[in-house]
């Protein structure tokens, strides 16, 4: 019916990543489409009616033999010859809409229609030009002599020949009626006399704004020996990992890489978790670059994602696109190099809806079908990456000092349970802890403290019955929000008012148990009176820009202490951080899963890098109840290499990656019982098929979430084992349960390298 586009949205590489992905992940392409496009760009059709060119629409008065609801609706038509669902909802009540309309068209009133329709509308920029019969000079001073008694024409018709001129640039209606103080209903006389012409060109909603500053990067020694040993690796193979301690200067290595390949004309993508996607960094890419970068933020609006989308697919603007992980979606023409900053982060995993994949492990499938390089960049690799060093299957890079020869930080670890037992304590404070605050701040430099949790205390529980609030909707206990005096769960958003009695027994004696965010932040208000503290985490950084506006109070020193959550620890380059403090390390190492410690390790390295950037040495204390653990240990003394060893140990003798592949298969349902038959059903077909390596099904650690349970089967794969086999028969196994009748309700769910 109608060409929607001249050239293709969709390009070859796409259909062909996407194709891969669907196999990999065990998803459809129509789920990857879903997420893939801006969803702007989406064709939806829409269901309209019009009035039956048979009806005779102005009689509607007189029939008597309407409903209500049928007046109502030929009412709206003969205003408008044409509703949409969207306006119908206005005038029916939606569940009435469907029986209404069809039966309407039955009786031959009206005609049912679908209408295709794309959301993205271009901005439309309005120019004014000479009409084209008037481009010969001999034309010219007869026009201006026609124009003797319209001053103010005469003087627009003027001004756009001098800015012509002046700018050899077409001139925008905008830029005309400014310039020659005048209005639009002159200008609108010479269109209508066709001495102007107007014409309309697309324009940027985003504003690039950077300019290259003329400031060159100086690579020190250690970075241009990384820089070498990166480009070594890139000739024998196609992925290289950077791993360089916090600090060290990785930026200005990609940043290195980056020129060289953009000067080839071809394009970069840049890798980041989206929280990692701050202002600051995209700063430090502008100032070098100026308009080659391109941001695509899940902050944009729709309308500006699809012209990212565009300048990509026509490699009309930016060679350089940095992003979060749905950016390896984008249309890349002549890809040369993608950088997956932060590598280890376990966010470029999406965990729902599907597609379920791992943006850095797809990032480097799509590097592949244009012969590009990838590099993973990070100070604390995750498992997998290193394993693949260890196996020659990546190429390595280091970087072991910072940069400027700052020292590393020095990281102590505090005993509770000793502070305890000598009455040194303040609520969760040491005296450690304290003292070092107190010393940082008295020299004028700033504090970081890190508590894995938000809200003010996860745990309201009475000292009489021993009940605790629970979650009407989920299997978790209600968080105590203390700023706006709550009960939240934070796995569906339900809330009610603190209560003051014990909602069981109705006594008094009620306490907190465990510690958030705000809890931290009230205990420092009490022991820094004059300080100004601030707290980061998921409850003050729902604004736009609200996380933007912290980080530089933060910069511009405007605050003495920031508390919060493991948005803290990602790439941030703080200049005042002295000292930083982890509230209680043991929550993070206690968590149910088994790369609780590798994600410890990870975590405590990142947040210990935030401290002392600049001259002086930083210090860092970590308040554990184990000071013993094996992995505090290795953060005290920054071991990765033996946390490393130690770990890939565990996993290869409890069967985990990356030593085995592993497909989680969850199932969710209303109905426990339903829920408990379904999965049992599906574990024994996996268990006929695979014999071994099929464990559950299992209850996860918070079984019911907004009334759906869930339970999960986990298939270990090892390495000697067919991929592609295993999965066909995992997809069959969903097949086959999918056409049982009684299991319809439940819902079943592929995760494959599930996080
Ligand atoms: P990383 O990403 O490895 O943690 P950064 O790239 O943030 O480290 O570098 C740490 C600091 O050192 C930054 O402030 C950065 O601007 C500075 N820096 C690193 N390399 C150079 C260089 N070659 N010239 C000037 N400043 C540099
Ligand atoms: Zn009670
Ligand atoms: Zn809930």
């Amino acid at each position: 019916e109608e060409l929607l586009d001249n050239t293709p949205t969709v390009t070859a590489y796409q259909l062909k990543l996407w194709k891969w992905m669907a196999d990999y992940y065990l998803c459809t392409e129509g789920e990857i489409l879903k997420s893939a496009l801006p969803s702007a760009l989406l064709i939806e059709s829409e269901t309209v009616i019009e009035p039956h060119p048979d009806f005779d629409l102005t009689a509607i008065d007189e029939a008597e033999e309407l409903n209500d609801s049928e007046y109502l609706i030929l009412q709206a038509l003969q205003k408008q010859s044409l509703l949409k669902i969207s306006e119908i909802i206005l005038i029916l009540d939606k569940k009435t809409i469907f029986p209404v309309i069809n039966a309407m068209a039955e009786k031959g009133m009206i005609l049912i229609n679908q209408e295709l329709n794309r959301q993205y509308k271009p901005k439309l920029q309005k120019y004014i030009k000479l009409a084209d019969h008037f481009a010969s000079e001999t034309e010219l001073p007869g026009l201006l002599e026609s124009l003797e008694r319209a001053k103010k024409q005469k003087q627009a018709l003027l001004k756009l020949f001098s800015l012509e001129a002046q700018t050899k640039q077409p001139v925008s209606a905008k830029v005309l009626k400014e310039e020659a103080g005048v209005s639009e209903a002159v200008v609108k006389a010479l269109v209508d006399k066709s001495i102007f012409e107007e014409y309309y060109v697309r324009k940027d909603r985003v504003v690039y704004q950077g300019e290259a500053s003329s400031s060159k990067i100086n690579l020190n020694e250690y970075q241009q020996k990384a820089l070498e040993d990166i480009e070594h690796g890139f000739e024998k193979l196609p992925v290289c990992l950077l791993k360089g301690v916090t600090s060290s200067g990785k930026t200005e290595v990609y940043i290195k890489l980056i020129e060289k390949v953009v000067n080839q004309g071809k394009q970069v993508l840049y890798l980041l978790p989206e929280i990692a996607l701050t202002t600051q960094l995209i700063q430090r890419l502008q100032d070098f670059f100026g308009d080659e970068v391109l941001v695509y933020h899940s902050k944009y609006s729709v309308n500006e994602r699809v012209e990212v989308y565009r300048h990509i697919l026509e490699d009309s603007k930016g060679k350089i696109v940095i992003g979060a992980r749905s950016s390896i979606f984008l249309p890349f023409q002549n890809l040369g190099l993608v950088v997956v900053d932060e590598a280890h982060e376990s966010s470029f995993k999406q965990f729902d809806p599907a597609p379920r994949y791992h943006a850095r492990d797809t990032a480097i499938v799509l590097a592949s079908f244009f012969k590009a390089k990838t590099l993973l960049g990070t100070a604390t690799p995750s498992l997998e990456s290193f394993y693949n060093v260890k196996q020659d299957k990546y190429a390595f890079a280091q970087l072991s000092r910072r940069f400027g020869n700052v020292v590393p930080p020095k990281v102590e670890l505090v005993d509770l349970k000793d502070q305890q037992r000598k009455q040194k304590m303040t609520g969760h404070f040491s005296e450690t802890l304290i003292k070092a605050i107190e010393t940082t701040l008295k020299e004028g430099q700033q504090v970081i403290l890190f508590q894995n949790r938000r809200g003010y205390s996860p745990i309201l529980e009475c000292n009489t019955c021993g009940h605790a609030p629970q979650c009407p909707n989920c299997d978790v206990s209600l968080t105590y929000h203390k700023h706006n005096n709550t009960l939240r769960c934070h796995y569906c958003g339900y809330h009610i008012a603190m209560q003051t009695k014990c909602m069981a027994c109705g006594s008094n004696d009620i306490t907190t148990k465990g510690f958030g965010t705000e809890q931290i932040e009230t205990e420092l208000n009490s022991l820094f009176e004059n300080k100004v503290i601030k707290r980061m985490d998921l409850d003050t950084t729902r604004g736009k820009y609200a996380y933007e506006k912290i980080i530089s109070a933060f910069e511009n020193r405007e605050i003495d202490i920031l508390v919060g959550t493991q948005m803290l620890t990602k790439g941030l380059d703080f200049r005042h951080v002295k000292l930083v403090g982890v509230m209680n390390a043991d929550s993070l190492l206690n968590f149910p899963d088994f790369r609780a410690h590798e994600r410890s390790f990870q975590l405590l390295v990142q947040v210990a890098g935030r401290a002392g950037r600049t001259e002086e040495q930083g210090q860092v204390l970590i308040q554990t109840y184990n000071p013993y653990h094996r992995i505090l240990q290795q953060v005290t003394t920054n071991s990765y290499d033996e946390m490393f060893k130690e770990q890939l140990d565990e996993r290869r003798h409890f069967k985990y990656p990356p030593l085995y592949r592993m497909v989680k298969v969850t199932f969710k349902s209303r109905d426990l019982n339903k829920l408990n038959q379904a999965s049992d059903w599906l574990a024994l077909y996996y268990r006929q098929i695979f014999t071994s390596h099929v464990l559950g099904p299992e209850f996860p650690g918070i079984s019911r979430i907004r009334n759906e349970y869930h339970k999960n089967i986990l298939i270990k794969i090892p390495q000697e084992q067919s991929l592609s086999k295993t999965k066909y028969y995992l997809k069959t196994g969903v097949d086959k349960f999918k056409s049982i009748a009684q299991f319809r309700s439940v819902k079943v769910i592929l995760n494959v390298d599930p996080y």
